[in-house]
C-alpha cells in the first residue's frame, strides 16, 4: 500500500490548536458570527439535525449557498473521528435543506450538490470539518456535460450509462469495490484525481430524492473511504455529488459522488496541480485505480 507520506505532527496539531482561535464554527462564535437565513425561508435563522447545523455561506459563489458543520465540538476531527451518525445528519441536514429551496423555487428548477473541502490543501479556509452546498438554476459545467452525455448515451444505445458502467465494471471486476443498498463504489476509470473513487445512486437522478436507506449507504460507504484514506495517511480530499435537477426525474441520468485525496497539510508541500491539471485539462495520479480497488475491498467487508 502506498502511503501519501508523512508530516511534522506536532506542527501539524499546532496549527490545528491556533485554527481554533479564529474559528467562525465553535460554539462561542457560531450564534455571533454566522449569517442567518431569511425568516421566510428558515424562520429559525439557522437549520440544526442533532449535532449538525447549517447556515448560510458568508461568500456565497452560488444563487444559494450554505454550510452545515457536522458538530460544533471538538474543533476537529480526524479522518478517524468520523461516525456514521455524524456523517448521516450532516449530510441529511443538507439534503433537507435543498428540498427546502427546491420546494420554494419550483416548478424553476433548483441543481443542488453537496461538496466537502477537508484540510487546507483541499481548499478549505476553516480546518472545522464542513459540508458546502450550493443550489443554483444552472447546474455546474461538470453536472451540465454528465446530463448531456447520459442523453446522448440512451438516444444512441436505449439504456442507461450509469447502470450500464456499474454492470461492466462489476463483470470486469478490475475497479468495482462494492455495491450495498443501492450504492455502487467504483475506483474512477479516468480519475481527476489521486485515490479516487466514485459512487452511483439506484434509482436516483437528484440528490434531493436520497432518503433514509440511501443515506445511511452513503454514510456507510464514505466511512469505509475514510478509514481508508487514514491508513493511507491522507489527511486532506475534497468529495463532489453530481446531481440532476431536484423534483424531476430523469431516464438516462443517476446521481453519483466522487471523493478524491488532497496532498498533505505540510509547509513548501508539493501541490498535486501541475500544468498538466490547470492548463492542458489532463491529470497525472501516482497509483493505478485496478490497484486502488483491491485495496479499498478490505475496507468494504
Ligand atoms: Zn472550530
Amino acid at each position: 500500500m502506498r502511503r501519501a507520506g508523512s508530516i511534522n505532527e506536532e506542527s501539524f496539531w499546532e496549527a490545528v490548536e491556533a485554527s481554533k482561535k479564529s474559528c467562525y464554527f465553535c460554539p462561542e462564535s457560531l450564534e455571533r458570527l454566522t449569517p442567518m437565513f431569511p425568516k421566510d425561508l428558515v424562520p429559525e435563522g439557522r437549520m440544526r439535525l442533532n449535532s449538525a447545523r447549517l447556515f448560510p455561506n458568508l461568500y456565497p459563489f452560488a444563487e444559494h449557498h450554505a454550510v452545515a458543520i457536522f458538530t460544533e465540538t471538538p474543533h476537529f476531527l480526524e479522518l478517524g473521528d468520523f461516525t456514521p451518525s455524524l456523517l448521516e445528519d450532516c449530510f441529511a441536514l443538507a439534503i433537507d435543506y435543498l428540498r427546502l429551496v427546491a420546494s420554494k423555487q419550483y416548478p424553476r428548477l433548483i441543481y443542488g450538490s453537496i461538496n466537502w473541502n477537508y484540510g487546507l490543501p483541499a481548499g478549505a479556509s476553516m480546518l472545522h470539518p464542513h459540508l458546502q452546498i450550493i443550489a443554483d438554476a444552472v447546474p455546474t459545467k461538470q453536472v451540465s456535460v454528465l446530463m448531456k452525455m447520459s442523453e446522448e448515451y440512451y438516444e444512441r444505445v436505449g439504456s442507461n450509462y450509469w447502470l450500464d458502467l456499474i454492470e461492466v465494471e462489476r463483470e470486469l471486476g478490475e475497479r468495482f469495490v462494492a455495491e450495498k443498498d443501492g450504492i455502487a463504489w467504483l475506483a474512477s476509470f479516468a480519475p481527476q484525481g489521486n485515490r479516487e473513487f466514485m459512487a452511483i445512486v439506484r434509482g436516483r437522478s437528484s440528490i434531493t430524492d436520497m432518503d433514509k436507506g440511501c443515506l445511511k449507504a452513503l454514510s456507510e460507504g464514505l466511512l469505509a473511504i475514510l478509514k481508508f484514506y487514514q491508513a493511507q495517511g491522507v489527511k486532506s480530499f475534497n468529495l463532489a455529488s453530481f446531481s440532476g435537477p431536484a423534483l424531476e426525474g430523469s431516464r438516462s441520468f443517476l446521481l453519483s459522488f466522487k471523493i478524491l485525496s488532497r496532498p498533505l497539510p505540510q509547509p513548501f508541500y508539493v501541490s498535486d496541480a501541475g500544468f498538466m491539471e490547470r492548463l492542458q485539462g489532463e491529470t497525472i495520479v501516482d497509483t493505478k485505480p485496478e490497484d486502488l480497488a483491491k485495496e479499498l475491498k478490505a475496507f468494504f467487508q
